[in-house]
C-alpha cells in the first residue's frame, strides 16, 4: 500500500498492448475500466500490458532473475499510482486476474472511481481451482451470473459441469423436464472460457446412473433392474450408450478433460448382481477398474484426459470419510490396477478432513485434485492438505439436487458462499482458518453475485 489514490474518470483512456487481442480480457477491461475509450495495440512481445492514464511505464521483467509473478502463466503485477495504473502479465489470463483484483479495490466516489495507490505482485498457490455444479434449464441465468461475478471474479479457472442429464439428441428417452439444452450448455461453456474457466464435463457412470434409467428407460442394461442405479459394465449396450452421450458432449466442451464419475458404485442395488450373466463371479474391483481403464483409454484416444472420484480406491482408515472399498486389500488392488493417467478427484467432506489419502495417492504416482464441500473447516483443512501434498488443486463441489436454479440460494446459501472460501484458499494459499481471514464470506459472495458486471457478455462494449 502506498499513499494517495488514483482517480479514473469516466472518460479516462486505457490501452491494451499484447501480441493478440484476447476477447475475454478485452471485455473484462471494458467492464473494469468503464467507458469505451480503450484501444488495442498489437506488439511483438509475448507479454500483456494494460495501462490507464499516464502512470510510470513499468517494464515486464525478463531474463534469469524473473520474479515469481512474471514467470507464472497466471501471475500479474498491478501498480496503481496517483496519475494512472498499469497491469503487467505474461498472459492474457494473468492480466485478467489483475483486473479482477482491481475490481475488488475500486471505490465509487462523486468524482468517479478511485483506487488506493498500491503495488501488487500476485500468482496462484494452486494450478487447479475448480467449481463443480449441475446445470439446468431454469438455472442458466444464475450460472451465467455465477461464472462472471463469482467464479471468474475470484480467479477460479475450472468449471466441472455435471451435465449428464442434458438434452442429448440421441437419447430423448431420458430427458427430464428441467434438463439443460445443448445450446444453453454451449453458452455456459463460452461464458466460462471468456472468464478463463476451462469447462470440464462430468458424466457419471457406472453408478449414480439414475439419469440413464429416467422414465423407466434402458433397464435392459441396468446391472440390477430391480434397483436401477448402475449399468452393467459388461453389457455392450452400456458402452454404446456412454459413447453416444460422450460423442455429443465432448464437442460442446472441447475440453482437455472429462470426469467420468466412478464414485459410490455399490451404494444402491447389487453390483455385481448374481443374476447378471455377464458379471456373475466377477468382483466389484475387477468391474470398476476395467470400466475406468476402458473409458480412460477411449477418451485418451480422443485427446482427452479422464478424471474419477477417489472413494472406490480408498479403504477403511485411509481417510476420515469417503472410503468405499470394503477392505484395504480391495483398495490396494484397485489402486494397483487403475491407470496412472486417470486423475483422481479425492473428495472428503468431513470438517476434520486431513492429508492422509492425498498423500497416499500422490505416493502411489497419481495426479490428484482435492474436492471439498461447504463446511468452512472442511474447505480450509482440505486446501492445506492439497498444498502440503503437491495435489494439483481444489474442486469446490455443490450438491443441491440435479437441476438447481436461483431458488436453491434461498435454502442452500452456504453452498454458494463456500465458493468464496475455496477460491481464497486455492489462490492465496493462506493458512488462517476462515474466521481469521478478515472478512465474511457470505457478505463477499452476495456483494459479488449481485454486482452489475458485463464480463464475458457477448456484445458488451467493443
Ligand atoms: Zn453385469
Amino acid at each position: 500500500m502506498g499513499s494517495g489514490v488514483c482517480r479514473v474518470q469516466p472518460d479516462s483512456r486505457w490501452v491494451l498492448r499484447a501480441a493478440a487481442r484476447d476477447e475475454g480480457l478485452w471485455q473484462a477491461a471494458q467492464s473494469a475500466l468503464g467507458g469505451k475509450r480503450g484501444t488495442f495495440e498489437k506488439v511483438a512481445q509475448p507479454w500483456v500490458t494494460l495501462a490507464v492514464g499516464s502512470g510510470s511505464t513499468a517494464n515486464f521483467p525478463t531474463g534469469p532473475n524473473q520474479p515469481r509473478w512474471a514467470s507464472d502463466p497466471e501471475g500479474y503485477r498491478l501498480t496503481v499510482e496517483t496519475n494512472g495504473l498499469v497491469i503487467l502479465a505474461a498472459t492474457a489470463q494473468g492480466a485478467f486476474y489483475g483486473l479482477q483484483t482491481l475490481e475488488q479495490l475500486w471505490e465509487e466516489s462523486a468524482e468517479g472511481r478511485l483506487c488506493p495507490v498500491v503495488d501488487i505482485e500476485d500468482w496462484p498457490a494452486m494450478r487447479f481451482r475448480g467449481a463443480h455444479w449441475f446445470p439446468s434449464a431454469s438455472g442458466v441465468p444464475m450460472h451465467q451470473k455465477l461464472i462472471r461475478n463469482v467464479f471468474g471474479a475470484f480467479k477460479l479457472n475450472r468449471s466441472v459441469i455435471q451435465c449428464e442429464a442434458a438434452q442429448w439428441d440421441k437419447h430423448p428417452e431420458i430427458t427430464a423436464p428441467n434438463a439443460v439444452s445443448k445450446a444453453d450448455l454451449r453458452r455456459l461453456v463460452a461464458t466460462g472460457r471468456g472468464c478463463f474457466l476451462e469447462p470440464i464435463p462430468l458424466v457419471n457412470v457406472p453408478g449414480h446412473a439414475e439419469w440413464i434409467f429416467r422414465n423407466g428407460s434402458n433397464l435392459d442394461f441396468a446391472e440390477d433392474p430391480q434397483t436401477p442405479y448402475a449399468y452393467c459394465v459388461n453389457h455392450p449396450k452400456s458402452f454404446a450408450f456412454i459413447q453416444d452421450v460422450l460423442n455429443e458432449c465432448l464437442p460442446v466442451f472441447e475440453s482437455k478433460y472429462c470426469h467420468i464419475g466412478h464414485d459410490e458404485v455399490t451404494m444402491r442395488g447389487r453390483f455385481p448382481s448374481p443374476e447378471c450373466p455377464r458379471c456373475k463371479g466377477a468382483t466389484t474391483t475387477e468391474l470398476v477398474v476395467k470400466h475406468a481403464n476402458r473409458l480412460n483409454e477411449w477418451l485418451n484416444e480422443r485427446g482427452v484426459e479422464s478424471m474419477v472420484w477417489g472413494d472406490m480406491l480408498l479403504g477403511p482408515g485411509e481417510a476420515k470419510d469417503a472410503t468405499h472399498a470394503k477392505t484395504l486389500a480391495d483398495a490396494r488392488a484397485r489402486r494397483e490396477a487403475i491407470s496412472r493417467k486417470v486423475i483422481i478427484v479425492d473428495w472428503h467432506y468431513a470438517a476434520s478432513a486431513d492429508a492422509s489419502s492425498l498423500e497416499l495417492l500422490r505416493k502411489e504416482g497419481f495426479r490428484v485434485v482435492a474436492a471439498s464441500w461447504y463446511t468452512p473447516a472442511n474447505i480450509h483443512h482440505l486446501a492445506q492438505a492439497a498444498l502440503a501434498t503437491g495435489a494439483e488443486g481444489l474442486l469446490q463441489t455443490t450438491w443441491m439436487g440435479y437441476f438447481p436454479d436461483e431458488q436453491a440460494m434461498k435454502t442452500q446459501l452456504q453452498q454458494f458462499t463456500a465458493f468464496v472460501l475455496a477460491a481464497e484458499y486455492a489462490w492465496s494459499g493462506r493458512k488462517e482458518p476462515p474466521a481469521q481471514l478478515g472478512y465474511d464470506a457470505k457478505e463477499v459472495f452476495l456483494k459479488a453475485y449481485n454486482r452489475p458486471r458485463s464480463i464475458g457478455a457477448p456484445g458488451a462494449g467493443g
